[in-house]
This record gives structure tokens, sequence and C-alpha cells, in this order.
């Protein structure tokens, strides 16, 4: 393995929806999750996002009902046969086309949602052009830059969730120097099978941002466990695991058996936190597991000042 280089990734918005992600090129069309200034396809600066293309699609729709409106109002006004007829006509069709008008203003929102959804739907091929073009751009840059192409398949992630790029993004991350104030994730970058990257890089969380290891994480290295013990410092990325779970209450009540096997492997810092959750729970035996730490206590720790006054 290369040495990891040190990197500062950019910050990265979350969106509330997958879709306020992707831009729309006003000129040619195309999709993109990027962040680049013009369409990659036709090279122009009229890249904006698909919830404001909706908008002017919404507000162009309703331009044509008022359109049409009036045109219905001067057809009338054109058969009229007597002048009475002819202003109420006229006056008729004004307020109708006003009312429309107020009415269109209420329902803005609800008609840029709808045409959102059919321009998402009109447009699914070439949404998909868009990401694979994305997707090219990426992997130019992986080999350049192996940063930006982190960062450009992080976009890509928000919208298209498939195994290949978790992978392809778990193993630029362990080309990096991980740290605690690194916007890091694991949950999005879960995989279903076994991947020794995938093993190794919750090791290193363990180590450095022990707060995303989480149930999904901790079973996972648990189904795994045989193939993980297989790897060079296996052990070590199972006993951080262990040690990242004692964190909460939660996970020894789920767990105890996984952290049983490993608490013997514990540093110090671990051991301390499990003991006193054991302390603050006299009632719970955890399946043999509070034995275990009353055993470790005894044999290791039982003259250390840090064990009597951690109350
Ligand atoms: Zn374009």
């Amino acid at each position: 393995m290369t040495k990891k280089k040190p990197v500062r990734l950019r910050p990265y918005y979350k969106t509330r929806y997958a879709y306020e992600k992707l831009r729309v090129c006003k000129h040619c069309r195309s999709f993109t999750v990027l962040w680049e200034d013009k369409c990659a396809s036709c090279g122009r600066q009229a890249l904006i996002p698909v919830m404001d293309q909706a908008r002017i699609n919404a507000k162009r729709s309703m331009q044509n009902e008022r359109l049409i409106a009036l045109l219905v109002m001067l057809a009338a006004v054109l058969f009229s046969q007597t002048f009475v007829q002819i202003v109420l006509c006229f006056l008729g069709g004004m307020a109708l086309t006003l009312f429309l008008w107020w009415f269109q203003r209420k329902m803005l929102e609800t008609e840029t949602r709808r045409q959102l959804d059919k321009l998402l739907r009109g447009s699914e091929r070439r949404i998909v052009e868009g990401i694979y073009l994305n997707l090219s751009t990426a992997s130019a840059a992986i080999k350049e830059d192996e940063q930006l192409g982190y960062e450009i398949l992080r976009e890509i992630a928000s919208i298209v969730h498939n195994d290949r790029i978790r992978l392809q993004r778990i193993m630029l991350l362990q080309g990096f120097v991980l740290r605690k104030d690194m916007e890091l994730e694991l949950e999005p970058l879960m995989l279903e099978d076994f991947e020794p990257a995938l093993a190794e890089y919750i090791g290193e969380l363990a180590k450095v941002k022990r707060e995303l290891i989480k149930s999904q994480a901790i079973r996972y290295v648990m189904i795994y466990e045989r193939e993980i013990l297989r790897m060079k410092d296996g052990a070590g990325i199972m006993s951080g695991v262990a040690g990242a779970a004692v964190r909460m209450k939660k996970y020894v009540d789920m767990y105890p058996e996984f952290i049983l096997r490993y608490v013997r492997q514990l540093p110090k810092e671990r051991y301390l936190r499990l003991y006193q959750l054991v302390r603050r729970n006299p009632d719970q035996s955890w399946n043999g597991l509070r034995d275990e730490v009353s055993a470790i206590y005894n044999e290791k720790y039982r003259w250390d000042p840090e064990f009597q006054n951690w109350e």
C-alpha cells in the first residue's frame, strides 16, 4: 500500500432531496450533479438548478393559460353584435383573466412541483447520460487528483446509489490520512458483501471518529469476523469496533457476546468506559460480560487510581 496522503476535503452540502443536486443546461438540456461553471456538453454557462427550471416551466405554462383566456375574450368581443355585448364580454373576460392570475399565483408552488416531476420523468435518459459524463470526469480526475476524484464521486453518490461507486469511494478514502475534523461518513458507504477495504475503513474510523460506528458497522464486522481476523491487523479492527461500541449502553445491550470476545484486547481507556457502564448497571449480567469485566479489573486495574475515582 502506498503512503497515505493528507487532504483537506471541500465542505459537502447535504440537500434535503437528491434532485436538488441536479442542474440542467438551459441551452442543450444536459444534466449534471457537479459544480462546474460551464456545461460539459455544449460549453455554455447555462446551468441552472432543476428546481429553477421547473419554476420557469410553471410560469411559462401559466402564462399560456392567461394568453388563452385573453384570446377567448377577444374572440367573444369580435363576435359581439351590440355595444353592450362588447362591454360585457370585455369586462367578463378581464375579470376572468384577473381571477385566473390570482389563482395561479396561489398555485405556483404546487405547479412548480408538478413541473419538476414532469421534467425529471421526461428526462430520465438525459439524466443518466449526464451522470455517465460526470463519472468519466471522476475517473479522469482520480488519475490526476485523487481528492478531486473523491469529491466528484461524493456528489454523484447523492443521486446514484450503487456498490461500485461506494467501493470506489472507500478505495480512495484508503489513500487519505483520515482525521477527526474531516467530513467522513460510514452508513452511506456500507456494502452487503465482505470487502477488506471497507473493513479497514471501519477499523480506522473506530480510531479517529468513533461516533460513526453504529449498529450497521458492528453487525458487519460480526458477520465477517472470520474473514476480518484473517486480514493483517484484523484483530485490531475487531477490538477497535468493540472499543467504539462500548461508548453506548445500547450497543452493550445488543452485542454483549461480541464485546466479550474482545474485552481483553481493549485499551485501558475503552476498558474504563465499559467498567463504568458495568458499575452503573448492577442488575445486568450481559451474558457473562459482567463477570469478565470484574475478572479483568481484579487482575489488572485493582490498584489503578483512575478506576477508584471515576464517579
Ligand atoms: Zn449545454
